[in-house]
């Protein structure tokens, strides 16, 4: 088993959701977190939450679209803690509609913050790790980078995409640079995420699927996110699939 005690992680969209009960997660377990997102009044009480626990946190203020912000932010955790030990690329959004309805900046911004926020990410992780000749890097696809559904055309465009560059990622950089590569593809999950939907009838779709089945809860991703982490160091978990019992699809 790998001891990530004082390990040192980085988690993007730590704000809310998978990424918060992550960096809680991996926190409990010992490992110094580096908290980004862009809303950083709700990194200050999650940090006080890691802190009351006995945990260490830095919190970074991170816009992963804006490759300046993301070198700044993976500087100063660097500086802070000294390396940069797992990387957990979670910063995503899924605002649904049908392609007809030409939602374009919504478009755009799903592949600049699913697909170009985490390259940019691990372009400026990356080279830490290669330093330190280890790492591990999570990436967060969905089932959507699974399979396909309607009005979620461009959605599972992104997270396909996101699960396409971590098989390569893992194939390039696994054996070289001693860096594990794992894909994370939850069903539905308890989160923020659904609040972004604009159309109001893929809205009411998601409220009504709330409420035919018990959704995963962030902190159950955070628990396979550690057991990935703290698998022996010859073991890379290349993809979990994680879904609510009850997701029939
Ligand atoms: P939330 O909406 O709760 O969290 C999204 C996080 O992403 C927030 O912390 C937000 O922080 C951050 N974020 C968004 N845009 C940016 C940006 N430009 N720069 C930095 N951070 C950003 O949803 P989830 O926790 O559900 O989503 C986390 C990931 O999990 C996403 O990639 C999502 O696609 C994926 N996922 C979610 C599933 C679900 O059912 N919930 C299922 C499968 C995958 P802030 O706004 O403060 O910047």
């Amino acid at each position: 088993m790998t001891n990530i005690s004082g390990k040192v992680a980085l988690v993007t969209g730590a704000s809310s959701g998978i990424g918060a009960a992550t960096a809680l997660k991996l926190a409990k377990a010992g490992a110094r977190v580096g908290i980004a997102a862009r809303r950083t009044d709700k990194l200050e009480a999650l940090k006080s939450e890691i802190v009351s626990m006995g945990g260490e946190a830095l919190m970074i203020a991170m816009d992963v679209v804006d490759a300046a912000s993301v070198e700044a932010g993976v500087k100063k955790l660097a500086d802070a803690f000294g390396s940069i030990d797992i990387l957990v690329n979670n910063a995503g959004l899924m605002p649904l509609s049908d392609v007809d309805q030409f939602k374009t900046n919504e478009w755009h911004r799903m592949v600049d913050v699913n697909v170009k926020g985490l390259l940019n990410v691990t372009a400026a992780v990356l080279p830490q790790m290669i330093g330190q000749h280890s790492g591990h890097i999570f990436n967060m696809s969905s089932i959507a980078g699974r399979k396909v559904f309607k009005g979620l055309s461009v959605y599972c465009a992104t997270k396909h995409a996101v699960a396409a560059f971590s098989d390569g990622l893992r194939m390039e950089i696994g054996q070289k640079h001693n860096i594990r590569v794992t894909c994370i593809q939850p069903g539905a999950v308890a989160t923020e995420l659904y609040d972004h939907i604009t159309d109001a009838r893929y809205r009411q779709q998601m409220d009504d699927l709330a409420k035919q089945m018990t959704f995963l809860q962030g902190s159950d991703i955070g628990d396979t996110i550690v057991f990935a982490a703290q698998a022996p160091a010859h073991v890379n978990v290349a993809e979990l699939f994680v879904l609510p019992v009850e997701q029939g699809w």
